[in-house]
């Protein structure tokens, strides 16, 4: 299959997309037109397991890759999940779901391509000749580091490190980056938020001196970010096999719409939710949750992308996102897949912040997605209500994304017109991989140590601590440095 860049005519195959991770003129990579999933590949997909159903998605999208081989590297990454099943949909109550991506060795949906995205780019590089090492740069806000680190730990020819904001993140996400082990890997904090790491990063991606000083050391630059393709891929797949469960244990028939919420910061989630509906499943409304860094709720309210505004520290880091970088994927199809007017609003937005669509799209935009936001308060109480009438403890993204679904139900049901469909709500991180947080929310109890709230949400819900969490307790921290966000490419010379 061929890519072609969302700013321009440069055109290359999924293997070079991945390897390059972002476009030479600055856009991102998108698949020439999309493949389709006929109804009876979707019936074929319903007695497979999850590697086998995200081998027939990737394979759509990654022709040039060996079928059986890539079958035996998502088996191998799926395997690392616990119990044995990388994406199950849970059921609440009729017609509400849980899309549990969390199960994986980082406990936060990011290892559903992280723990894929090696055998990618190393198997991408051989199908392209490219003989270098390769460095992988990564800008976090925290869960992304973390499930890159664990990736990429002694990978073979491969370099990662990783930047995130020093007070962005939570103290279990630090912890979590802190002590990672492996021979190959950095962890540095940055002095600043999410936004100054990932322009430190694309900055260093843009700059000819620095590829050229790290290209003297023999590496390659790439990408572990959301833009990577090879990240966005493995995240169509969930759509497809939670579809598949709700067929499966009779929740819907074949061919019934379904509506998914999905907590959003870089838009990369979502996104590939919007290209499993273009391939052809079945799904009716996207619903795009924020928090108080609503700039996406605005977008869609108003078709003005506007970045010039405060930014606010929430529990649900992951989220506090002002730019989206996925979202000049969805800019480029619905302009009709423009690339010179993509071009042209994205430069807009690095010289003043902020674009805006035509009104014809904007409708476009509301056709598909519904976005909403939510602020601190009520998702710690749609929390503490959702635990106290289904027993179910939920992270505080996952929050964020049900109290947004709440709203999307409550503006449905006032609607005599808009049809009800199932509403499968993606669970992108463990509870007990923000502690502190989610045991403010069921219980209005502070503590100060993680491990302390771990215990705690353990004995009020029953529920499973994942071994991963438990473990970093009695592991050294091994990474103690911060820099100041224009000292970031000093740091890479400095471990390569
Ligand atoms: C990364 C992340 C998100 C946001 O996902 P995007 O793909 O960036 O929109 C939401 N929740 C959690 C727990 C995350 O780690």
């Amino acid at each position: 299959m061929v890519f072609i860049s969302t700013r321009g005519e440069e055109k290359v195959t999924g293997a070079q997309a991945i390897v390059q991770g972002i476009a030479k003129d600055g856009g991102l990579f998108v698949p020439e037109k999309f493949p389709a999933v006929s109804a009876e590949e979707l019936e074929s997909m319903l007695s497979m397991d999850y590697p086998e159903r995200a081998a027939f998605v990737l394979h759509k999208y990654l022709d040039e890759y060996d079928r059986e081989e890539l079958l035996a590297a998502l088996k191998k990454a799926y395997a690392q999940f616990e119990d044995g099943d990388a994406a199950p949909l849970v059921r609440v109550e009729n017609g509400m779901y849980m899309l549990e991506l969390f199960h994986g060795p980082t406990c936060a949906f990011k290892d559903m391509a992280l723990t894929v995205l090696p055998y990618l780019l190393r198997k991408g590089c051989d199908l392209c000749g490219i003989k270098e090492n390769i460095l992988i740069l990564v800008a976090t806000s925290g869960d992304t580091g973390k499930a890159a680190l664990e990736g990429f730990k002694d990978a073979e020819g491969i370099k990662i490190m990783v930047f995130y904001p020093d007070d962005g993140v939570s103290k279990m996400q630090k912890l979590q980056m802190c002590t990672q082990e492996g021979e190959n890997v950095n962890v540095v904090a940055v002095r600043g938020n999410f936004d100054d790491c990932q322009t430190g990063v694309k900055k260093i991606f843009a700059s000819d001196d620095c590829k050229a000083k790290l290209k003297e050391k023999g590496y390659l630059l790439s990408s572990a970010n959301s833009i990577n393709f090879g990240r966005l891929a493995p995240q169509i797949c969930y759509y497809f096999s939670a579809y598949c469960d709700l067929v499966t244990s009779d929740q819907i028939r074949m061919g019934d719409k379904v509506n998914f919420t999905v907590p959003t910061g870089n838009f990369g989630n979502i996104l590939a939710g919007y290209y499993a509906k273009r391939m052809g499943l079945p799904i009716g409304t996207l619903v795009c949750a924020s928090n108080k860094n609503n700039v996406l709720t605005d977008f869609w309210a108003k078709g003005v992308y506007d970045t010039k505004r405060p930014f606010h520290k929430t529990m649900s880091p992951s989220m506090d996102i002002l730019v989206s970088s996925n979202l000049e994927r969805l800019i480029f199809e619905l302009s009709g897949r423009d690339a010179s007017l993509t071009k042209t609003r994205m430069q807009a937005l690095s010289a003043s912040g902020k674009y805006s669509v035509r009104p014809e799209e904007l409708k476009a935009y509301k056709a598909e997605f519904y976005a909403g936001c939510t602020n601190e308060a009520d998702t710690v109480d749609c929390m503490y209500e959702f635990f106290e009438e289904y027993g179910y403890p939920m992270d505080t993204h996952t929050g964020v994304a049900m109290h947004v679904a709440q709203q999307y139900e409550e503006m449905i049901e006032k609607d005599p017109a808009a049809e009800k469909r199932p509403m499968v709500v993606v669970s992108t991180a463990s509870p007990y991989k923000f502690p502190q947080d989610v045991l403010y929310a069921l219980t209005g109890n502070d503590v100060k140590d993680s491990f302390k709230g771990i215990k705690r949400i353990n004995l009020l819900t029953a529920m499973k601590v994942p071994e991963s969490l438990k473990a970093i307790r009695y592991k050294p921290i091994r990474f103690k440095q911060v820099t100041s966000p224009e000292k970031m490419f000093d740091e890479v010379l400095k471990f390569v």
